[in-house]
């Protein structure tokens, strides 16, 4: 069976094709990058509608398939920006009502776990998601994905681009300031903001604004600190999770998990815990299609299906308000 997969929570229009042999054989991606400034969603929406046609022909092509191979339809439901979802659902349900396919509509951070689970040996990992809207720590237990912890207000990538911004370094900032970061080793003292399982990252971004606007801190320095400042807050958060649910795994998810530095953290955190850190490739830490198509798959088979007539997106929908029929 193959599985066809589309995204559209936030900037990326993403399209992925896979078998049940968790084979990916597509995973084609356009991604909305600005100038300056941030998303305006009406522009995300038109993004989106403009490339669509365009992935899906170059992934049904880099999967050497036609759309009669597709044996699945599944697009990202939620959570995610109101006007970019609407686009991935319309595309899917299309597909689905005009080739007679099954529709699946999945939770995109779900989507990101099943992804690691898929990639790697990890079994039954918690989930460190730090992506550029989100930031949450994720693990299942009795029945459901649980959030462990999360971000209070700013994602970390969100955070980490809007600091950038700050400097004058473009977008998306997080790479950016990964660069810049190895130049340095000099730690600034940050304020450290952990409350219970949860970080918050607004006060540390306003500190550092400030420290920007009076000129005496090399960007190097402020980048190194930011990142060893909040990756510490991080793994602290995940090593906290991993002691309370006894697990021994941790999966990447996210497109800060593209950075080196957060990986060597947290590998280090689990190597002196006794437990393990799995980092899938960064395609598919990023926004992608090819988890949605493989979480779609696998709900398809526990008998998850939408009605194409009837299905809306859901904004809104938290990690925890999905029953995991799979597992
Ligand atoms: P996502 O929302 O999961 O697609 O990830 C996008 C976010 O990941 C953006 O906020 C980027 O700045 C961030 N990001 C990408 N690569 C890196 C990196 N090497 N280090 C830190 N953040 C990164
Ligand atoms: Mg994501």
């Amino acid at each position: 069976m193959i599985s066809l997969g589309i995204e559209s929570t936030a900037h990326t229009f993403g399209i992925g094709i896979v078998d049940d042999s968790k084979k990916i054989l597509a995973n084609v991606k356009r991604m909305y990058t600005t100038e300056e400034g941030g998303l305006i969603p009406a522009k995300l929406a038109e993004h989106h509608v403009t490339v669509c046609g365009d992935v899906l022909h170059e992934a049904l092509t880099e999967a050497c398939i036609t759309i009669k191979d597709v044996g699945i339809v599944a697009f990202s439901q939620s959570p995610g920006i109101g006007n970019s979802l609407r686009i991935g659902m319309q595309a899917a349900r299309t597909l689905a009502l005009t080739h007679n396919k099954p529709l699946v509509g999945v939770n995109h951070c779900i989507a990101h776990l099943e992804m690691g689970r898929a990639l790697t040996s990890a079994k039954d990992p918690v989930l460190l998601y730090a992506s550029g809207a989100n930031t949450q720590i994720i693990a299942y237990d009795t029945g459901k994905y649980r959030i462990f912890g999360e971000t209070l207000d700013l994602g970390v990538g969100n955070f980490l681009d809007a600091f950038a911004r700050d400097l004058g370094l473009g977008f998306p900032g997080g790479p950016h300031v990964e660069k810049l970061a190895l130049a340095s080793s000099n730690l600034i003292e940050l304020p450290y903001v952990v409350k219970g399982m949860d970080i918050s990252l607004s006060g540390i971004f306003t500190n550092l604004r400030g420290k920007i606007k009076t000129g005496k801190f090399a960007p190097a320095d402020l980048c190194y600190s930011a990142q060893e400042t909040v990756f510490a807050m991080l793994c602290e958060v995940t090593e906290r999770a991993l002691a309370h649910t006894g697990k021994t795994e941790v999966v990447f998810g996210g497109g800060v998990g593209c950075n080196i530095r957060l990986q060597e953290m947290v590998s280090r955190m689990c190597a002196e815990r006794g437990a393990v850190a799995y980092c899938p490739p960064n395609q598919f830490l990023v926004d992608n299609g090819a988890m949605i198509a493989w979480l779609g798959l696998i709900e398809y088979n526990a008998g998850v299906m939408e009605n194409p007539d009837t299905v809306q997106i859901k904004p809104y929908l938290r990690t925890d308000q999905v029953d995991v029929v799979w597992r």
